[in-house]
């Protein structure tokens, strides 16, 4: 995938209120004209998440009045069918662990598929090319739809299906979590460091209550375990920014 200026000026970012797509929607207003963000209501076990999602949008207006100017309108979308459907950890009130197929069972089977075709869907009638989502392999969850391989299958039917030109672009694809850090450091500096660890929510049980230094969560789930480890391995090393944002 090319990371080259893009030739288009638009983009929707799929935006939950995480660290990865906070640090997606920076990368996403620091290149393109024009940004907008959706988000998915599929029945999370927590609305902190989408809680997060304005506080983030909050302080991106208020600390970076040039990102401001490119922010455009806010788009959630009902996918609670499908959760309904798609029952795991983060929908229903069951314990996380490894399931019986090699999974967390917080894998949504099919969710990041459902969003990119609810997504394009509404970045088609908004005339926005690129879909901008935080997938990433390198800390590899176990999620099969978060491989490049799976999204560029699905930007291939996207565009057969819709006879559009998607192109799906998943800047943090090969980063490791630290380097998620100072890739955000490289974008915005401490402002923008400083709106992830205060405003973005990745903890899957919803804390709010404890603050670290890496932000809120209960800091022993799987993802705020991969929060914590990136943000002090980042840390360890001078805490810098990343040279070559892709
Ligand atoms: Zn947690």
């Amino acid at each position: 995938m090319s990371e080259d200026k893009p030739p288009t000026d638009a983009a929707l970012v799929l935006f939950s209120g995480g660290q990865d797509s906070t640090v997606c929607l920076a990368w996403a207003l620091a290149r393109y004209d024009r940004v907008e963000t959706v988000g998915f209501d599929y029945g999370q076990r927590h609305g902190v998440e989408m809680q997060a999602r304005d506080h983030v949008r909050a302080g991106f207006i208020q600390r970076f009045p040039a990102w401001a100017s490119r922010l455009g309108p806010d788009h959630r979308l009902d996918l609670r069918g499908f959760g309904a459907v798609a029952e795991s950890a983060l929908t229903a009130d069951r314990a996380i662990e490894m399931t019986d197929r090699g999974l967390p069972s917080t894998f949504v089977p099919g969710r990041n598929l459902a969003f990119f075709i609810y997504a394009a869907a509404l970045a088609d009638r908004r005339g926005l090319p690129d879909l901008v989502g935080g997938m990433c392999e390198t800390d590899y969850s176990g999620y099969p739809d978060c491989r490049r391989e799976t999204l560029d299958a699905m930007q291939a039917a996207l565009n057969l299906g819709m006879a559009r030109d998607f192109r799906i672009r998943t800047p943090l694809m090969s980063l490791t979590k630290a380097q998620t850090w100072g890739m955000a450091q490289a974008l915005g500096g401490k402002p923008l460091v400083d709106v992830i660890v205060e405003d973005s929510h990745t903890c899957y049980l919803g804390e709010r209550g404890l603050r670290h230094a890496w932000g809120y969560g209960c800091g022993t789930c799987p993802a705020c375990e991969l929060r914590k480890g990136g943000f002090e391995d980042w840390s360890a090393k001078g805490r810098p920014a990343l040279e070559l944002i892709p």
